[in-house]
């Protein structure tokens, strides 16, 4: 049985330690010479007194209570948890990039503004745009300056009437949360009862008033949205901008670009897609791409060749929305994205997608048979169940995700998306075998069966974790992530 203690600060043992340092060699300085007096600490600081492998057993104990990709099936939708191949994590540690400093001069970084330069070809291949940024540091900061490059544009164009922006009722919820704080008003349209946008809703919606729409093809129901070609043309005729939110776009590689529906500006999660590890909420990198007539106003500085085949940095750009970050990007995010997409080339990410999609509709196809899939079509990267054909039990979503737990299965997104009561959001990935997927889905159909038979056992759930059912809200909005000793 797992059990939290002991904790690293009951193994303290008076004058034990880890470290041993030579003895000092230069003159002592007193700290309050170097550290203002009313800085400094009153008391010594609580510090557990241990040895290193105290230490290294705690933390890789801590470690195995956690839930990776690399430990087991992660089937979150909308978050794209595939399995990161380890090669490009020694890559991004390798020295000409991970000791690198941003002030460095340009003519000792020129591979790193070099591998800036042809990722951004890459992206902009991969998405039919034709400039890209990597300054945002994630997708909802790649929204952000996606919408203040829109606002600069009209801004630009002296069309100051333009105060709303067109989110559609499946969008993730970043996309409205943008488009508010960039100071637009938010016009919702519904979803058809295919899962795509509401085009009569659309036309309504969509006058001179209209700055941009943004939008998720496929959409956060795993939907692909075939009238993308007529959406774009509703809102290029009033003179609003598209805006493709491309967090997702683990479906479309090589097959499909967004550049090519029509979109004007388009963000990408390459912690997503482009295989970063990111279930810990680590660095993140959300590039931004735009067609030719937005590029201007892209964050500056912007990686370019020169020409005499050099990089630079070039800060030169009147119309510049500015920078959204210090320096340049999450740079060690970028290394892993450039290693994938090298590595697999265009047929090896035609092939990715095609799997992932693959994927879904097998896992899609066993599980319909016994829990309700609300939009029956062929899906994407992803697909949305629920139980409500379990419902007669008073069995919720959250039940079969903790039940999940026990099986030593990370469950999928749950209530989200918004528009389909108690969803059960699926993504399987395309680095997932097909036994795995059958396994799974045999726990999802196990699960079914228990509610069932003793619905109380499953919402009860979960038996073998450290802990069981959090507040969850408390420890989104209260964390307490500070170990205080507890004075007795
Ligand atoms: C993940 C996601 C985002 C936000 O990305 P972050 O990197 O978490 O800010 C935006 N839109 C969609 C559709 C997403 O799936």
């Amino acid at each position: 049985m797992k059990t939290l203690e002991p904790l690293i600060f009951d193994l303290s043992q008076e004058g034990r330690s880890g470290v041993s340092l030579p003895p000092c060699d230069v003159p002592e300085v007193s700290l309050e010479t170097l550290v203002p007096r009313e800085f400094l600490r009153e008391r010594e600081a609580e510090l557990p007194q241990v040895s290193e492998v105290d230490v290294v057993r705690h933390f890789t104990r801590l470690s195995t209570f956690n839930h990776g990709v690399d430990t087991g099936f992660y089937p979150l939708g909308s978050c794209t948890m595939k399995y990161n191949p380890k090669v490009n994590e020694r890559l991004a540690r390798l020295p000409g990039f991970s000791q690198i400093h941003p002030y460095q001069p340009e003519g000792l970084v020129q591979g790193a503004l070099g591998l800036m330069v042809e990722l951004q070809e890459d992206l902009a291949e991969i998405t039919g745009m034709d400039a890209f940024t990597l300054q945002p540091a994630a997708g909802a900061h790649g929204e952000m300056t996606g919408i203040l490059i829109i606002k600069a544009y009209h801004e630009q164009q002296r069309d100051f009437k333009r105060t709303k922006v067109i989110v559609p009722d499946s969008a993730h919820g970043t996309n409205p949360a943008t488009a508010a704080m960039a100071g637009f008003e938010i016009v919702q349209v519904p979803s058809n009862e295919r899962g795509g946008v509401d085009i009569e809703a659309l036309r309504q919606a969509a006058n001179e008033e209209v700055a941009a729409l943004m939008l998720t093809n496929p959409n956060t129901l795993g939907l692909f949205d075939v009238n993308i070609l007529e959406i774009a043309k509703i809102i290029h005729d009033v003179g609003g901008l598209i805006y493709y939110d491309g967090a997702n776009a683990n479906a479309i590689m090589g097959i499909a670009r967004p550049g090519d529906m029509g979109f004007d500006v388009v963000h990408l999660n390459l912690h997503k897609t482009f295989s970063t590890p990111h279930g810990g909420g680590g660095p993140g990198s959300g590039p931004v791409g735009v067609k030719e007539f937005l590029a201007p106003y892209l964050p500056k500085p912007v990686a370019v060749r020169t020409s005499d085949g050099k990089f630079t940095l070039d800060a030169d750009r009147p119309l510049s929305i500015g920078r959204v970050r210090a320096f340049q990007a999450n740079f060690g995010v970028l290394v892993r994205a450039y290693a994938y997409i090298r590595a697999l080339g265009g047929e090896g990410l035609t092939a990715a997608s095609q799997n992932a999609v693959l994927n879904a509709n097998f896992l899609m196809n066993i599980l319909k048979e016994h829990y309700h899939l609300p939009y029956d079509r062929i899906c994407m990267h992803e697909f949305v169940i629920t139980p409500q054909n379990l419902k007669g039990y008073g069995v919720h979503t959250l039940d079969i995700a903790k039940r999940l737990l026990d099986y030593g299965y990370h469950p999928p997104t749950i209530y989200f998306p918004l528009i389909v009561e108690e969803a059960m959001m699926i993504e399987p990935t395309e680095t997932e075998s097909m036994e795995t997927l059958e396994q799974f889905a045999q726990v999802m159909i196990k699960i079914a069966a228990e509610v069932q038979d003793d619905v109380e056992m499953v919402k009860n759930a979960p038996y073998t974790t450290l802990v069981t059912r959090l507040d969850e809200t408390g420890a989104a909005r209260k964390p307490d992530l500070r170990w205080r000793k507890v004075e007795d």
